[in-house]
């Protein structure tokens, strides 16, 4: 794979051909490693049944793997000087689209019914703008796309926080939002050698896997989500105390009695709870507010 894209000879080539300088604010850090490249292929299970969305092409490294072991690839890339190096870049490939914009003010679902109207099954596959990881990956799941699963190059820090199980340091109500809607595993850790420039930080390859639906039954979601975040508000304190704090105009007695209806002691900390314990909390608080 000589040829690739995904080598440091190749990348300098294509930076002094345009001039391109990285821009560190919006997370540029290129792949220069074909190696875990093939890797991410492997772990997101990219065929060519499947159709595959990329957020954040950069010069093309993962477009072109993409291109290669998936059916059709569509890439939102917000940088503008980045468009004519990609047509260039991947002018051999003709299954590819690139999409001129932020992906977090996307209609992902309006592209996915243009470009994947045939496609049984897409996957997200991506090396994501870490500044703004969060954002991007929550978009992805409240929207509900009809999409399969979700590969993503992320701080390793923040894979961690979102595959975590209880009673581990990085749980918490991150690990919650991710989990209600994916399985979530941290598939490998990646040097920072492996990219162009070298990150500050360490990476990761976070592999979600869409549920067909939640592993639990809430009333209301965003009721649940806040009280899960309310009990991890304070981490060193109860869960007695951080939910007194959220639900500031009920008695202490009132807080206690949804406690006990949902068989839940209150000296117990956030951390400790798993998703079935939040879900019958919240339940069970959202039936006396
Ligand atoms: N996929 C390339 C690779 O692996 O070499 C580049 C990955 S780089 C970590 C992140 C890419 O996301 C950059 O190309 C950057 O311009 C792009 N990007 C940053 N913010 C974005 C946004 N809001 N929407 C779409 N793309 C964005």
């Amino acid at each position: 794979n000589q040829k690739a894209i995904a080598t440091p000879k190749r990348t300098k080539e294509i930076l002094n051909k345009y001039g391109f300088s990285f821009k560190k604010s919006l997370g540029q850090n290129f792949l220069i490693d074909v190696n875990i490249l093939e890797k991410i292929m492997d772990v997101a299970g990219v065929t060519k049944e499947v159709g595959a969305i990329e957020i954040g092409p950069g010069m093309g490294a993962l477009t072109e793997q993409l291109a290669i072991h998936a059916n059709r690839v569509v890439a939102f890339e917000i940088d503008q000087r980045l468009i004519p190096i990609l047509k260039e870049t991947l002018q051999t490939y003709d299954n590819i689209e690139i999409v001129n914009q932020d992906i977090l003010k996307a209609d992902i679902k309006h592209v996915m019914d243009t470009y994947f109207q045939e496609q049984k099954e897409v996957k997200i596959v991506a090396n994501l703008p870490y500044y703004i990881t969060t954002p991007i990956l929550m978009k992805l799941l409240m929207d509900r796309l009809p999409v399969s699963s979700i590969t993503v190059m992320i701080q390793k820090e923040v894979a961690d926080r979102m595959a975590a199980k209880p009673n581990t340091k990085s749980y918490g109500s991150l690990s919650i939002a991710v989990q209600y809607y994916t399985e979530a595993r941290v598939a490998m850790n990646v040097p920072k050698t492996v990219f162009m420039p070298q990150p500050n930080v360490d990476s990761s390859v976070l592999q979600l896997d869409i549920r067909d639906k939640p592993p639990v039954e809430v009333e209301d979601e965003s009721f649940f989500f806040d009280l899960v975040q309310a009990c991890f508000g304070q981490r060193r304190k109860t869960l007695r105390n951080n939910l007194a704090r959220h639900f500031s105009t009920w008695t202490k007695e009132q807080v206690e009695e949804q406690l006990n209806k949902a068989g839940i002691d209150g000296t117990r900390r956030g951390e400790s709870l798993n998703m079935e314990e939040f879900a019958d909390l919240a339940n069970s608080f959202y039936s006396a507010h």
